[in-house]
């Protein structure tokens, strides 16, 4: 047995010497992350199994409804993380569509929101970071307007 890394929890884990290719130790959370790497892979790479995917995923929707909603009942820091996490994959997307546009000659329009202006006198609030190049975790941040006679400092808390 050699002494290796796992790629998902980083702790060092004996291979056995029968997988080569074994990138992952055997805890839960490590397979259930490998698994789910196949799976997307495999979505990515073959069409009959992505169809297989979907009619399954669809047959088990009819089978089990309002799971989701109460999913998202059970879990509201999960469902307020995903909704974030949809929305920059929403921004992303519709940032290629602009860029699209924009090559096609068709002129570009750009909203920008600032978060800060719109918020200026109560920025007491919760936000969640989410690094749009690294694929890390979002991370949760606090982030307090302390109020001074300028009214304009703020700070972070992690
Ligand atoms: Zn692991």
């Amino acid at each position: 047995m050699k002494q290796d890394i796992c790629a998902h929890c980083r702790q060092p884990f004996s291979r056995y010497r029968n997988r080569k290719n074994q990138d992952y130790c055997s805890k839960k959370e490590c397979q259930r992350v490998r698994k789910a790497k196949w799976k997307r892979e495999k979505i990515e790479k073959d069409a009959v199994f992505k169809t297989y995917n979907q009619q399954t995923n669809e047959d088990w929707h009819a089978k089990t409804p309002g799971y989701w909603k109460d999913y998202r009942k059970r879990n509201p820091e999960k469902t307020e993380r995903n909704r974030i996490l949809q929305r920059v994959r929403n921004q992303k997307r519709k940032k290629k569509a602009e860029k699209k546009i924009a090559k096609m000659g068709t002129p570009k329009v750009i909203a920008k929101v600032d978060v800060l202006k719109s918020n200026t006198h109560q920025a007491f609030n919760e936000f969640w970071l989410v690094p749009v190049i690294a694929k890390v975790d979002v991370l949760k941040a606090h982030i307090l307007l302390i109020p001074d006679k300028s009214q304009r400092q703020s700070d972070t808390f992690f």
